[in-house]
Parts: structure tokens; sequence; C-alpha cells
């Protein structure tokens, strides 16, 4: 079976990278997959107590996909659920574009 955490780090690169490079105005029928993709990803995600919480947390928290920093804001939110859960410090999501997207600046 994967290894938890290195199944979450890789996991969190994709999802957030897809995030950085979503549209600022995507067409409907992207937004539809984008929507799609994420509850099929939940659904297949490889650790099965992981993937439950996700699916009850996207439950509650629909998916936001209508522009890239909606999106990316969203991803952060659900990254922080897992942080929470875990008992992480939760991480401050105005820094998410920096961070996944237009690089620190340091
Ligand atoms: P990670 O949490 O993997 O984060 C990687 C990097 O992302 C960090 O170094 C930081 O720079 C950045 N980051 C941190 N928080 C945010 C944020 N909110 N927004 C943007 N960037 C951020 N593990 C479990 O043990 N139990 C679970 O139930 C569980 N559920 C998960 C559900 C999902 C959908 C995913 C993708 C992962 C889940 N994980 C779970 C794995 C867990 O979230 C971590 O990936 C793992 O514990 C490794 O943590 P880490 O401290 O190395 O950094």
């Amino acid at each position: 079976p994967p290894d938890v955490a290195q199944l979450g780090r890789s996991s969190w690169t994709l999802l957030h990278s897809v995030t950085a490079t979503y549209p600022e105005n995507p067409p409907r029928e992207l937004q539809t997959e984008t929507s799609a993709f994420l509850r099929t990803f939940s659904k297949l995600y490889p650790c099965w107590v992981c993937a439950e919480d996700f699916q009850d947390w996207m439950k509650v928290n629909t998916p936001r996909v209508s522009s890239r920093s909606e999106f990316g804001q969203w991803m952060c939110e659900a990254h922080n659920a897992v942080n929470v859960k875990l008992g992480k410090k939760e991480f401050d999501c105005n820094k998410w574009e920096e961070r996944w997207r237009t690089g620190w600046k340091d």
C-alpha cells in the first residue's frame, strides 16, 4: 500500500498545480469537467479513510471552480481541513498563489 504521507505530498502538489494553471475565466464545460474530476478523484484516492473524509468534506464544501482564484482558495481550504484534522498548522490561503503559482519572492 502507498505511504500515506508521501502520497499526500505528491497529491497536494498535483491538486494545487492544477488550480495554479486553471484559467481565470474557465468555459462552462471545463467547470463541469473539473467538478467531475474532483468527485472521481475523491472516490479513487488510494487511502480509504482519507477518501471518505474528503468526500464528506466536499458534500458540505461544494467545489468552487468558477475562476482560478476561487478554485485555488477552495483547494487551500480543502488542504487546511486535512491540516486541522492532523493537528498541523493552517496555511494562510492569501498565499496559495505565491506558494504554487508565482513563487516565493525571497
Ligand atoms: P502536506 O500537507 O502534504 O503539504 C505539502 C506542502 O503544501 C506544504 O509543505 C506547504 O508548503 C503546502 N501547504 C500546506 N497547507 C496548504 C494549504 N492549505 N494550501 C496550499 N498549500 C499548502 N493524511 C492522513 O494521515 N490522514 C488523512 O485523512 C489524509 N487525508 C488526505 C486527503 C487528501 C485529499 C490528500 C491529498 C491528502 C491527505 N492526507 C491525509 C495527507 C496529508 O494531507 C499530508 O499530505 C501528509 O500528512 C504529508 O504532510 P506534509 O506535512 O508533508 O505536507
